[in-house]
């Protein structure tokens, strides 16, 4: 299984999750090691860039996803 290219540096994981360690396993294993087609962050990561991702943007979001994508484009 493939790993998800911004895993080493996703600063979700480096800031937001860095107190819940065990959501933040739940969500690498589904999304980071797997899944991360349909990660939210991963969704803007691919059409408009790094710097498009909010910080506080969790990967099961993709309604929010969806909307800030579909405001830039
Ligand atoms: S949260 Fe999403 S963008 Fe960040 S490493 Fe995991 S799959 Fe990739």
């Amino acid at each position: 299984m493939s790993e998800c290219e911004c895993l080493e540096g996703c600063p979700f994981f480096n800031d937001k999750m860095a107190n819940m360690p065990g959501t933040a396993e739940m969500y690498k294993k589904k999304y980071c090691k797997g899944d991360f087609d349909n990660c939210a962050r991963h969704m803007i990561f691919e059409k408009l860039g790094k710097p498009a991702v909010p910080g506080d943007l969790f990967p099961n979001n993709q309604d929010r996803a969806k909307r800030i994508i579909s405001a830039a484009t």
